[in-house]
Parts: C-alpha cells; sequence; structure tokens
C-alpha cells in the first residue's frame, strides 16, 4: 500500500496551498484531484492583504502579484446615478505589507501551486483521481481512492479534505452542514468591452447598489466580470440566453451588444459544517463553510483555514506535539473565525446591497456618505472588509494560550 504523511482532497486553491504548505515544511504530501487539471472555472478574483501575507510566507505572493492586477481601490456605487463612495487601501499602508487587493482567477494560483508540487521530490499531485472513502486504523488514516483504472488506497498520518462544497469527506465525516441557500440564483458574465469606457470613474472592483438590480463589477487582467442575481423561477436557458445577456448590457452601458466569454450560473449559500474536524480527518476551504461573494471571503478564509491547520500537522509530526489539543484548536478557532467573522460580514455585505424600497434604499446611502466623511469609521471598515482587523484579532487570540 501507497504510504504518506498528508493525503490532501483537492486541488482548488485551498488544497494546493495546505498541499504546499506541508510540502515546503518537509512532508510527504499527495495531492488528489477528480478533475483531469485543476478546474478552469469562473470563481474567486480577490485576494485580501492578510492572504497575500500568508501567501507571503511559502514565496507565493510575488508570482500572484505578477499573474494579477493590483487593486488598491474599491468602490460603492449607487447604479441610478453614478455616485460612488471610495476606499482606498493605500489609507491602512501602515497596516499590512500589501495595502490592495490582487485581482486574479483563482485557477492561475491552484495551476501555479500544482505545478509546483510536482517538481518537489517530496509531493506528489494525482489527477483524475477521486476520493472514495477512507477509514481511521489506530493512528493512521486509509483513503481509497480511484483511478482511472483501478481503486488505490493510500495510508496517511492525516486526510485533508479540500474537496469544495459537495465535499465527499465532509458527508463521510457525517457532520451536518448548518445554513441557508439564498432563492435567487446568481449570474457571472464576462466580457473585454471596456466597461470602464461607458461608466466614469469605474474601479478595478465596484460593489454597485439599486433598489430594483444591485451588481458587481469586477475587473480581472484580461476581462470584465458582471454578477448579478436573477429572478426566482427563471431557468437555466434563459440565464445563458443572448436575451438575457443584452438585457443585462443594455441596462448596464446602454450597449446591448456586447462580446461575452463565459455566462455561469450559480446557487449561493450561507453554511458551516458543525464540526471541521473527527480524528485524523480535517476539513477546510468551502468544504468546510460556504458563503456568498460579497466582499470576497470564501477562498480567502479556506486559505486561511490552510495557514491555521497545516502548521499544527507540521508539529505533531514533527516535533511531537500533542495532536488532540492542536486539532481541537483548529476546529475551535476555524469555526469561530467562520462564524463570527465570514458568515456574519457576507450576510451583512448582502442586506446591503440588496434591493429594498427605496427609503432602506436611501438609508444605506446616507450611512455609507457618513461612514466615508469620518476618516476614524472609514480605517476601521478598510481594516474589517480587507479581513485584516479579524485575522490579527484571531491571531492575537490564537497566541493566548502559548502565552499563558
Ligand atoms: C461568483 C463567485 C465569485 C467568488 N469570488 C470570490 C472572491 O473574489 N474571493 C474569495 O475569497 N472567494 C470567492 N468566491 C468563493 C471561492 O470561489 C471559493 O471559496 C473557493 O473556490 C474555494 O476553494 P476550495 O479550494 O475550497 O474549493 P474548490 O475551488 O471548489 O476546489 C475543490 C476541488 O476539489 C475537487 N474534488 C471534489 N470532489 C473530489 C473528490 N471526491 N476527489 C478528488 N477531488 C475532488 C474538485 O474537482 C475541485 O478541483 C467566489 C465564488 C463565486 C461563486
Amino acid at each position: 500500500m501507497k504510504r504518506t504523511n498528508v493525503v490532501v482532497v483537492g486541488a482548488g486553491p485551498v488544497g494546493g496551498i495546505a498541499a504546499y504548505y506541508l510540502a515546503q515544511h518537509g512532508l510527504d504530501v499527495v495531492l488528489i484531484e477528480a478533475g483531469p487539471d485543476c478546474a478552469q472555472d469562473l470563481r474567486a478574483s480577490t485576494f485580501h492583504p492578510p492572504t497575500l501575507e500568508m501567501l507571503d510566507t511559502l514565496g507565493m505572493a510575488q508570482p500572484l502579484i505578477d499573474m494579477g492586477l493590483k487593486a488598491p481601490v474599491y468602490h460603492w456605487r449607487e447604479r441610478k446615478t453614478g455616485e460612488f463612495f471610495s476606499f482606498d487601501l493605500g489609507e491602512i499602508a501602515d497596516a499590512t505589507k500589501f495595502p490592495f487587493r490582487i485581482q486574479c482567477e483563482q485557477y492561475h494560483l491552484a495551476r501555479l501551486l500544482a505545478r509546483k508540487l510536482q517538481e518537489a521530490e517530496n509531493a506528489e499531485v494525482l489527477f483524475s483521481h477521486r476520493m472514495l472513502g477512507y477509514r481511521q486504523q489506530g493512528d493512521k488514516v486509509v483513503c481509497s481512492i480511484e483511478t482511472p483504472v483501478d481503486i488505490l488506497e493510500i495510508e496517511a498520518d492525516f486526510l485533508i479534505g479540500a474537496d469544495g462544497a459537495n465535499s465527499v469527506v465532509r458527508k463521510l465525516m457525517g457532520v451536518e452542514f448548518e445554513g441557508f441557500t439564498y432563492p435567487e440564483k446568481f449570474l457571472c458574465l464576462t466580457t473585454s468591452e471596456p466597461l470602464e469606457a461607458h461608466l466614469p470613474n469605474l474601479a478595478p472592483v465596484n460593489y454597485v447598489s439599486d433598489p430594483e438590480e444591485w451588481l458587481v463589477l469586477l475587473r480581472v487582467p484580461s476581462l470584465w466580470r458582471v454578477l448579478v442575481p436573477t429572478e426566482e423561477g427563471d431557468d437555466d436557458e434563459y440565464l445563458r440566453s443572448d436575451a438575457k445577456k443584452e438585457e443585462v448590457f443594455g441596462r448596464l452601458i446602454g450597449k446591448p451588444e456586447v462580446e461575452t466569454h463565459h455566462r455561469t450560473i450559480y446557487r449561493v449559500h450561507q453554511r458551516v459544517a458543525k464540526s471541521f474536524r473527527e480524528g485524523r480527518v480535517a476539513i477546510i476551504g468551502d468544504a468546510a463553510h460556504l458563503n456568498n461573494p460579497l466582499g470576497g471571503f470564501g477562498m480567502n478564509s479556506g486559505i486561511h483555514d490552510a495557514f491555521n491547520l497545516c502548521p499544527k500537522l507540521v508539529a505533531i509530526l514533527k516535533d511531537g506535539a500533542p495532536m488532540e489539543k492542536l486539532l481541537g484548536d483548529f476546529n475551535e478557532q476555524r469555526h469561530r473565525q467562520t462564524r463570527e467573522f465570514v458568515q456574519a460580514q457576507t450576510i451583512a455585505n448582502m442586506e446591503f446591497i440588496r434591493e429594498g424600497d427605496a427609503e432602506e434604499h436611501r438609508l444605506r446611502r446616507a450611512k455609507m456618505a457618513a461612514l466615508t466623511s469620518d476618516p476614524a469609521a472609514r480605517r476601521a471598515y478598510l481594516l474589517r472588509q480587507s479581513m485584516i482587523e479579524s485575522v490579527r484579532a484571531a491571531a492575537e487570540e490564537e497566541a493566548q494560550p502559548a502565552a499563558a
């Protein structure tokens, strides 16, 4: 039977980072991925400052910066009037080495990590390998994996499930995935049409509020992404049709006939697994928690999970640190951070942007105007929405027991 220290399931950005961290710190790792390559889908594109700081410790911040677009400024905009409230991360340059977001499609990072792992002597990447099941036997986990030709068994000290929203590892752990699903679907269209030529003063990231149809406009190096909510009951064929595309761009820039490169439909959930760990098995990233994309916290918080869990696995395997204590801490710390910051803030961001009646909308606008004109409130907002505040608070809390 094949043996390794850690099996990581899922070569998305979160599994890729976890595997790369462990390999960089001297552990043997096998990363298994059901697909024939890292999925090239249209999902995360925003990397926040604390995530860049973490990636920097692995020498991965600069390659990401080189592949992406630096976005220090983002806007909350009023769709009808074009009024915007600008937030500049340059104002908190004293709080981070990276006072900007990097806009880069997540698959660029996942692919780079997979390539680097393939070159490492202590790591293996197995594409077209699907996790089927595991059993915990004493101090080992035996994983059953479907290959293109047979079933492979790998014995490991630990198993990490980074296998996304439909995680088989989470299902095998038997933990509840508590929360709710938004009733409407979300449509993401990409275009090389220069939206900035139609909408004056556009920032690379724009949250556009409107009582009738809010939207998010995001720039990645080669394209604009337009994210809109859809009507409950609209079928997928209609949502992917030219008619829908023309409606969206006609309303947005007065030009229905733009070329699109992707038309992707999403269901959006707010869910957290009841536990992120069972014995020697842990789940991280979307396998453990899901949230709406407003703020760009999903992948970022998944990477933060990896940076909490992996040092603990290294300490257990290399220094004999106590497993129960460290994995219990991982579960408690990341569960709390997910509930108290990521879930709470993304739900608040959705409430804030969502269409409401005109009076609610007027109040929201007034709140944003008051916030931006108060330097202390604006700074607090920047620290919160860039995840710096929550990551810093979590780090202080995690350091406390050791200092006691
Ligand atoms: C429209 C949209 C925009 C978003 N924007 C942002 C953003 O800007 N910033 C942000 O932080 N987040 C964002 N998110 C969320 C983000 O995309 C996810 O949080 C992120 O992809 C999670 O990464 P992951 O590695 O945990 O899972 P995934 O990226 O889903 O990767 C899981 C991998 O596991 C593999 N897999 C699944 N089952 C198995 C199995 N049984 N065996 C082997 N392999 C398996 C899959 O093939 C996949 O490659 C956005 C989401 C959406 C929908």
